[in-house]
């Protein structure tokens, strides 16, 4: 394991623009939970029906109990050593991109820049009548919150079942990708696209791809290396 945290030290150093690829998986070490198997209130509701425009048409009350759960479980997580060995990765690298699936908000709260939110984020807020957006880090919000510009009913900035990425980003993390010479796939499977190509659009432009995750993946044959652990154990170890 020490060579191969040293050959992927070597990689990054090497590297004038890194990416890193975030998934689930770095905020789980946080206990940030994930959508499913959380039981307990709401056991009796898949995420498929709650976190789509059609459950927010039909009942926006309920949906917006459910995010102010979510939001109150993810006020209540801190950044832990992942976050935080990436934050400290950005400033010795100042062209290191971050993309990430993550809607929490952690990596920002550890110190990183310029976070690619793929998924939005938990934390923005959308009119759903003018398309203003803001930023609210209350944990628990009105039952149905409001736009303070046009009184419209607000719903949460992340992106549902259904929906399409935004281009925007897409667009910049597909130019990421592309212009990094070292990408770091993090807790993630990277399965769903687009995001599973992002790392083959990387490996196709000569970046090396260097794979952290608690199991092989189905990026793991084309990574350049994998290392196999907490994200929260061998980041720190890749920036240290
Ligand atoms: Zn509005």
């Amino acid at each position: 394991m020490d060579a191969l945290i040293a050959r992927a030290r070597a990689l990054l150093a090497r590297a004038e623009n890194v990416a890193v690829l975030c998934g689930a998986g770095v905020s789980a070490e946080s206990g940030v939970p994930t959508f499913r198997g959380q039981g307990g209130l709401w056991q009796d509701h898949r995420p498929e029906d709650l976190a789509t425009p059609q459950a927010f048409d039909r009942d926006p009350e309920l949906v917006w109990r459910w995010y102010n759960w979510r939001r109150g479980l993810i006020a209540a997580c801190r950044p832990n050593p992942a976050h935080l060995a990436l934050a400290r990765l950005q400033e010795r690298k100042p062209g290191l991109c971050l993309i990430t699936q993550n809607v929490d908000g952690l990596q920002q709260l550890a110190g990183s820049r310029d976070v690619i939110e793929l998924h939005g984020s938990i934390w923005r807020l959308r009119c759903t009548a003018c398309g203003a957006e803001a930023e609210d880090r209350r944990p628990a919000l009105p039952a149905l919150p409001r736009c303070a510009a046009c009184g419209g009913l607000l719903r949460p900035g992340v992106v549902w079942f259904g929906e399409q990425l935004d281009p925007v980003l897409l667009e910049r993390a597909w130019q990421t990708a592309g212009a990094c010479q070292a990408m770091l796939v993090v807790g993630t499977s990277a399965v769903v696209q687009p995001v599973a190509s992002l790392a083959g659009v990387a490996k196709a432009a000569g970046a090396a791809l260097i794979e952290v995750n608690l199991v092989t993946t189905a990026n793991s044959q084309s990574a350049d290396l994998t290392l196999l652990g907490p994200a929260g154990r061998i980041l720190p170890q890749l920036t240290a």
